[in-house]
């Protein structure tokens, strides 16, 4: 995912790529379920000014994650936005936030490439969900005897004689 630094000041260009997970060393962060399988899409514009060039896209793929409730596993987007500012000086300084918390990155003035991997994958793993659900709806599973709630009702004895259900058991006819 490499930017070309050695393009002239002209028109503002448009540039598409793309990456194995791999390539980019995404992997989820301990405690988050999921798993990169696909490209990472990366769809930016780039201005350059001087000697800064500013990129303004985003980076997208699609991951699977296991649901919190239910524990299934279920495909979907990730996308998140890339603003880098790379700016080739004579004593470079690193990177921090720049305005409006795009990355402001410092490379020195020779540098004729730049690589856009480490941000996109920030960029992702800062969007991760943190409790990922396969639907807002998920129903989850029972505590007590494990049936996915979403599939089949829940037959277990020990959640009707769970005290939270005694209001609600009130409302319902006795059962023979
Ligand atoms: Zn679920
Ligand atoms: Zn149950």
């Amino acid at each position: 995912m490499k930017l070309d630094l050695s393009a002239g000041e002209d028109a503002v260009r448009e540039l598409q790529m793309e990456a194995a997970p791999a390539a980019v060393n995404l992997v989820p962060p301990k405690g988050v379920e999921a798993r990169f399988e696909h490209e990472i899409m990366v769809r930016v514009s780039v201005r350059r000014v001087g000697e800064e060039f500013f990129v303004h896209g985003e980076v997208a793929t699609n991951a699977v994650f296991t649901c919190v409730r239910c524990l299934s596993e279920y495909p979907a987007d990730l996308k998140a936005d890339l603003e880098i500012i790379v700016h080739r000086v004579t004593a470079p300084q690193g990177q921090g936030p720049g305005a409006d918390l795009e990355s402001y990155v410092e490379v020195p003035l020779g540098a004729s490439e730049f690589d856009l991997g480490p941000h996109a994958r920030e960029a992702l793993l800062l969007a991760l969900p943190q409790t990922p659900h396969c639907t807002e709806a998920c129903r989850g599973l029972c505590p007590h005897c494990g049936v996915d709630l979403n599939r089949e009702p829940c037959r277990c004895p020990e959640q009707r004689n769970d005290p939270r259900w005694d209001a609600l058991r009130t409302l319902l006819p006795v059962e023979n």
